[in-house]
């Protein structure tokens, strides 16, 4: 490993052991909705809250934006959770990182990002399927399913409301990088989902996705299409418009973790969007070092893994113990 990764994993290791918020129990809307609020309001120099919308059903859609310069002249990164409203851990995953930005901003790790981007958390993109307890919206769409890609046009795609919400924003704010949150499996995914063949960035998320996946000890990272075939979703319309570097990053292997596993979730999930967003930071000052993906997605298993642990974990189509995640 690396010197400078390794200095930053024990940083990562340090520092999320000491959070404000309490993850030994899940929040609610109500929770989170004062929280964000409460925040842009102790700290308006770092901390802005903003109003998206709201949900079929009315629930309300916010989002933070952290940064230590002036948002509007930054290049931005959006991280998110809850497309699928029962994937909990993908929602505190969010509050986690807020939580963890505000603490640190002014740790020399952090600094620099913070004064580099403007950091867009929305920790709610789905409030009715999470007070429904669906993966779905109200209407029993899915919402990571719902997007344009390069097979389907606009017109066709954008049927749920917060769905086109999130194109609104992403498509004001072309987001540089962004993470995706979701929970189900443990993993990082990147574009495209809808075909096998390669992104025109494909090294560039194998490095990206890597480092994620290894700053969260977690053996798994290959395209999203090669975990499953899926269209519609998030990663590939952001990519496809605006050449964001977007990930899905699986957090857990459940939806929603027993509360005790919470916070070392929350903790691990932290450590690897950080380890993103300070790669995105070196790739952006030409420092980045791109590794190349030599061979076939299957070469990203480490040869520790027996055959027989790699085919269960692969499962999740054929009959795995963990349903759709993404
Ligand atoms: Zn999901």
């Amino acid at each position: 490993m690396a010197k400078p990764l390794l200095g930053l994993l024990v940083w990562l290791f340090a520092t999320t052991q000491a959070l404000a918020l309490e993850f030994s129990h899940y929040h609610s809307q109500v929770d989170i909705d004062s929280y964000l609020l409460q925040m842009a309001r102790e700290r308006p120099e770092l901390v802005h809250f903003h109003h998206l919308g709201s949900s079929e059903q009315g629930r309300p859609i916010n989002y933070l934006v952290i940064s230590r310069g002036d948002p509007e002249n930054l290049p931005a990164i959006f991280l998110n959770g809850t497309h699928h409203g029962d994937e909990r851990a993908s929602t505190e995953t969010v509050l986690g990182l807020i939580d963890f930005l505000i603490l640190n901003h002014q740790s020399p790790q952090l600094k620099e990002l913070l004064s580099s981007y403007a950091i867009y958390l929305q920790p709610l993109v789905n409030p009715d399927g999470f007070a429904l307890g669906t993966r779905f919206d109200a209407r029993g769409f899915d919402p990571n399913r719902d997007y344009a890609f390069p097979g389907r046009s606009e017109e066709d795609s954008f049927k749920t409301k917060p769905i086109r919400l999130v194109k609104e924003l992403v498509s004001s704010m072309r987001f540089r990088a962004a993470l995706a949150f979701h929970s189900g499996m443990e993993g990082v995914l990147w574009a495209w989902a809808h075909t096998a063949d390669r992104a025109p960035d494909h090294d560039l998320y194998y490095t990206l996705a890597k480092l994620t996946a290894g700053a969260m000890a977690m053996p798994r990272y290959v395209q999203s299409y090669h975990d499953y075939p899926a269209l519609g979703e998030f990663i590939d319309f952001v990519y496809m418009n605006y050449g964001t570097l977007a990930l899905t990053v699986e957090v857990a292997n459940e939806p929603s973790p027993p509360a005790r596993e919470l916070a070392g979730v929350v903790r691990r999930a932290i450590g690897g969007s950080v380890a993103f967003m300070l790669a995105i930071l070196e790739l952006d000052r030409g420092q980045l070092r791109i590794e190349h993906q030599a061979t076939s997605a299957s070469t990203t298993w480490p040869a520790s893994i027996p055959p027989a642990k790699i085919a269960t974990t692969r499962g999740r189509q054929g009959g795995g113990a963990s349903p759709l995640s993404r």
